[in-house]
């Protein structure tokens, strides 16, 4: 049958700036096969040129369009929510890009949206003045809510948390793209030309990759490098369909050996 992978990065490919065991091997596994995958992350931050070239250091082949970001993610959404809109960002250079490459403007008053992302610039002077454009009526839309994120020694606040910071000073909900949101979930399926049915996410984390996965009816595989252990799995509602130890179980497992191994090109001219 045919299928294809979304790949979440950080617990799953490396950890720190260090390549998990395997994550070449898997990845080489899937090209010579001919499987189609992206990689899919919730971190806004880097352009997809910058995710592959971090992943080329690791040692993984990888180019900007094997890459998909939550950035982008929501930058197609407000593109089609509303054209050519306009936008205050709080966050870096992966979401300015891909807000600009969708036709946005970007402003310091009176946006459509507030739009948050990662990054390590965050001022209070740009809290204050979000609020105050959120009162006046711009929406508040998250690229992800996830409330860190994984450093070599524990964890820094993440999206999710700054997020939080406006939605408790504003009373307002924020509108989230990223992982688990269908948004993003389907966004990446089709940009893989693919069916529901034939979509894997791989993951290291249930709220995200493995909740996104159940929800759209993708097959889910949980890894164990990152964030999650198999004893957490009693504290979820729901299971991932498959748990290995790490990505370089994947190498010869069903899910790739029994895959389709027509071209990617085929896979796309026939969907
Ligand atoms: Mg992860």
């Amino acid at each position: 049958m045919r299928r294809g992978f979304l790949i979440d990065m950080d617990g799953v490919i490396y950890k720190s700036s260090q390549m998990l065991s395997g994550a070449d091997q898997f990845i080489n596994g899937l090209r010579q096969r001919g499987i189609p995958f992206l990689f899919l992350t919730n971190n806004s931050q880097r352009t997809r040129r910058d995710v592959a070239t971090k992943l080329r250091r690791l040692g993984i082949e990888a180019f900007e369009e094997d890459i998909f970001t939550c950035a982008m993610a929501t930058a197609r959404f407000l593109a089609t929510q509303k054209p050519n809109g306009t936008a205050y960002v709080i966050g870096e250079g992966g979401l300015l890009q891909a807000l600009y490459q969708n036709g946005y403007s970007i402003v310091d008053h009176d946006p459509d949206y507030v739009v948050v992302g990662e990054g390590r610039t965050l001022t209070l002077e740009q809290m204050e003045s979000a609020v105050k454009m959120i009162n006046r009526g711009a929406k508040l839309i998250a690229t992800n809510l996830d409330p860190n994120c994984p450093t070599a020694d524990g964890v820094r606040p993440g999206c999710g948390a700054f997020v939080a910071m406006l939605e408790a000073a504003t009373g307002t909900t924020a509108f989230s793209v990223g992982k688990p949101s269908p948004v993003m979930m389907r966004q990446a399926r089709k940009e893989l030309c693919l069916s529901t049915e034939d979509v894997v996410m791989v993951g290291d984390t249930m709220e995200t990759d493995v909740l996104g996965g159940v929800q759209m009816g993708y097959r889910t595989v949980l890894v164990l490098t990152g964030s999650t252990q198999e004893a957490d799995l009693a504290h979820y509602a729901y299971r991932p369909d498959y748990i290995v130890d790490s990505i370089a179980d994947l190498c010869e497992h069903e899910l790739v050996t029994g895959a389709n191994a027509a071209p990617v090109e085929a896979l796309a001219a026939t969907t």
